[in-house]
């Protein structure tokens, strides 16, 4: 089998209401897809996280070319071939989003040669669904913000969701405020988790932690910004709330002192920028190491949904017990057509669980005159 075509998906979509969170407003979806195709008439599908355009250069013009005529089942070579290539340039961000697309198209293209779902090949046993948790509770709009995260909480919770995540990152006394005000509306027996997507210096995510530890928090993310794992350290010693992150960490090598030292306790690699599933695999591993629970970062369209669900599925538990297993993903619920209009069949969602696709590769099919009314 030979990659004979890799094309590029460059996919915008407005949305009805632009939110925002810590560092920036959202008024539209951008997202950039690939599909690779092969000499025996059939496609993988992949995803990059973050800014589509140079992930598309990255791949267009500078990496597509070396691997037209290889064969998309050798992941691993792959993988190394491409991060050789790029490794004096770019360790971390855009180039290893591109990778982590084509990564992803070559697993998916391989395990529909397989005959199998992704999750099988990675090698697990069969699994029905995961839990998740509802990744909402963004600023913005007209409504004040405690009222807007009400509306949300009780659409959540019956939706199913046992978990919430909010944002944080409008300053300690109004941050306090408003998880005081969602926990308010959930109640006590939902896992309520706080992101402030690196919006503290230490001192102050430390001030912010101290000051919602009432509040049952699950977990605190990107308390601080990714490159000051002392940071993080420092906000642990503060607080019992146990630290999350990793969305804005590339590959084992980056994802590695994270660990080492302890800075998180959740770690979150997101497929679609990390290097992809076989990138994904080694930093869980590393983080297995470490006792540290990694549950990735999703946020992208149905393939970059899909990707993290068969990578998820194909952890083994962790740590053993005979409780029951207490797996659980990220579930975006902000506005995303990109993860329904573009497959024919969306990833089911139900009761708070993600249904995992059981047709080979990723397992989903993508509708291509769909992607044509989003293409850039
Ligand atoms: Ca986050």
């Amino acid at each position: 089998m030979r990659i004979d075509g890799i094309r590029t998906w460059r996919l915008r979509a407005d949305l009805s209401e632009p939110f925002a969170f810590s560092q920036f407003e959202y008024a539209r979806r951008e997202t950039l897809l690939i599909e690779v195709s092969t000499d025996e008439g059939g496609a993988g599908w992949g995803e990059a996280y973050g800014p589509a355009a140079p992930a598309a250069a990255a791949i267009n013009d500078f990496l597509a070319p070396m691997l037209v005529g290889l064969d998309p089942r050798d992941t691993e070579s792959l993988w190394h071939f491409l991060y050789a290539r790029t490794l004096d340039h770019g360790q971390k961000g855009t180039l290893l989003a591109a990778i982590s697309a084509l990564d992803i198209a070559f697993w998916d293209i391989k395990a529909q040669a397989a005959g199998m779902p992704l999750y099988r090949l990675l090698g697990a046993g069969y699994a029905e669904s995961i839990p998740c948790y509802a990744t909402g509770f963004y600023f913005g709009g007209s409504v004040p913000l405690e009222e807007k995260f009400e509306r949300e909480a009780r659409l959540y919770l019956a939706d199913g969701f046992r978990a919430v995540k909010m944002k944080v990152g409008l300053g300690v006394e109004r941050d306090a405020e408003l998880v005081a005000a969602v926990r308010r509306a959930v109640g006590p027996r939902i896992r309520l988790m706080i992101d402030a997507n690196h919006a503290y210096d230490p001192v102050a995510a430390a001030a912010l932690a101290r000051r919602v530890e009432t509040q049952d928090i699950f977990w605190f993310e990107e308390p601080v910004s990714p490159l000051d794992i002392e940071g993080y350290l420092y906000v642990k010693r503060a607080t019992s709330i146990p630290l999350a992150g990793g969305e804005c960490e590339h590959t084992r090598f980056g994802f590695e002192p994270l660990l080492r030292r302890r800075a998180v306790d959740f770690v979150q690699p997101d497929l679609c920028a990390c290097g992809g599933i076989s990138e994904g695999l080694k930093i869980a591993t590393l983080a297995s190491v470490y006792n540290i629970h990694a549950t990735p970062h999703a946020w992208g369209s149905a393939v970059g949904q899909a990707a993290a669900l068969h990578f998820y599925a194909a952890r083994p538990r962790h740590p053993a017990s005979l409780t029951a297993e207490d797996k659980m993903i990220e579930c975006d619920r902000t506005e995303n057509p990109f993860r329904t209009a573009i497959v024919k069949t969306p990833v089911r969602f139900e009761r708070g669980a993600w249904y995992l696709p059981q047709t080979p590769g990723l397992g989903i099919e993508i509708d291509r005159s769909a992607l044509e009314n989003f293409q850039l």
